[in-house]
């Protein structure tokens, strides 16, 4: 028996990094339910209660709205090997790390690439993104990524969609850091597949992608001349699982499918407006908080779901997230790239982007930047939070939005 490892207790984190994010207790709470049979009933109800939640939360009357097996990479994966044949000409923003990945996914499947590479930490204009519609007309397909996590920039959606939906091509959205944090209008924005993750904004485990499909990408998809080269991900194949058909393609993962249907309801229950405005908030506190500390947001365009912001010179970046989750038990996220060792990147996701872990952060982090002789007004980071937050209390989402 000694060969029987203990059982498994993790600490109770406050995960404030670029996911996973807080997971509340009622959903893993549903996550311990008995597991059903994938062709049960019972399941199959479930299976259409979490279609529907998903075009709403998308803003989609799109029928082809599901959540495939995987985290969110699988989602980007389910959307382009559906959508790519080999040769396709397909135009991908890449500006931090989840653009690339799409290039070198897009790639895979035998795309001829055409990245639009700009500086992390800024967002595609519309000069430039006309620029590349322009010259590269017949490309089949154009990628972005709305909510760069690695860099913490908002891509702004409304003009960008006016102008891809002026041309031919299949318009392809990465939501994994805005679904459920901020707005994602599918229908409007005439996206054609977007995806997004579970344990992002929707506060739920890993282990699902939401992903969704207009009328015109299954009808690119209806014209393929190859088989998708991805048997798991296949949408032609899932599709059947889905539809009333409900052909066995795999066995779901039930457990996980529960997770999501009791986190979308915690979605819905709060509101998706009320749900928005608390993360705006929540994020303008924060930075009125890591401002008043001296510290700097690197993109222009922040998002309200993920904080990336410039490490203090001299500062052992790594030593102040090692103590914060040795100390406190409070998760944040490291700079990539070209960020690495140069930022930190601050999560206010689904459940974590709360008043408290705001507080809670600023606090540990004034502590911990005084040890490393990083200078600013004693309490100046919690004080200037409460202050706006207490601000923005008086005020209605009219006027925050
Ligand atoms: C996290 C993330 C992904 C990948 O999701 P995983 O769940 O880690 O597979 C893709 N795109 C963006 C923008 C992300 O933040």
């Amino acid at each position: 028996m000694s060969t029987i490892p203990a059982p498994f207790q993790p600490a109770q984190r406050i995960l404030m990094g670029p996911g996973p994010s807080d997971v509340p207790n009622r959903v893993l709470r549903a996550m311990a339910a008995p597991t059903v049979g994938h062709l049960d009933p019972d399941y199959l109800r479930l299976m259409d209660e979490v279609r529907t939640m998903l075009q709403r939360i998308f803003h989609t009357d799109n029928a082809l709205t599901l959540a495939v097996p995987g985290t969110g990479s699988a989602g980007m994966e389910a959307c382009i090997a559906n959508l790519v044949e080999p040769g396709d000409e397909v135009i991908v923003c890449v500006a931090g790390v989840f653009g690339a990945r799409m290039k070198d996914v897009a790639e895979r499947y035998g795309a001829r690439v055409h990245a639009i590479e700009i500086p992390w930490g800024e967002t595609l204009s519309y000069e430039m993104a006309k620029g590349y519609l322009d010259s590269y007309p017949t490309a089949k397909m154009f990628c972005i990524v709305h909510a760069e996590t690695s860099t913490g920039a908002h891509q702004p959606m409304e003009e960008l969609a006016r102008l891809v939906s002026a041309s031919e091509m299949l318009f392809v959205v990465d939501a994994v850091t805005s679904l459920g944090g901020m707005e994602v209008r599918v229908d409007d924005w005439k996206i054609d597949a977007c995806y997004s993750g579970t344990q992002k904004c929707l506060s739920c485990p890993p282990g699902l992608a939401p992903v969704t499909f207009s009328a015109k990408a299954i009808a690119a998809m209806d014209a393929r001349k190859t088989k998708v080269a991805n048997w798991y991900l296949d949408m032609s194949l899932i599709r059947n699982y889905w539809s009333a058909d409900r052909a066995y393609h795999h066995t779901a993962p039930i457990n996980m499918t529960y997770a999501l249907h009791e986190a979308l309801r915690v979605v819905f229950e709060e509101g998706l407006l009320e749900r928005f405005s608390r993360h705006r908030r929540n994020h303008l506190a924060l930075r009125a908080g890591l401002e008043a500390m001296g510290l700097n947001y690197i993109p222009e365009r922040s998002l309200y779901t993920l904080n990336c912001v410039r490490v203090p010179a001299g500062v052992n970046e790594a030593r102040v997230r090692k103590e914060l989750l040795e100390r406190y038990g409070i998760e944040i996220g490291a700079g990539l790239g070209p960020f690495k060792g140069q930022a930190w990147r601050i999560g206010l996701m689904g459940a974590s982007s709360s008043e408290r872990n705001i507080l809670m952060v600023l606090t540990a982090l004034e502590g911990l930047l005084r040890d490393q002789n990083v200078k600013f007004p004693e309490g100046a980071g919690a004080s200037a939070a409460a202050a706006a937050l207490k601000k923005m209390s008086l005020v209605s989402f009219d006027e925050l939005s």
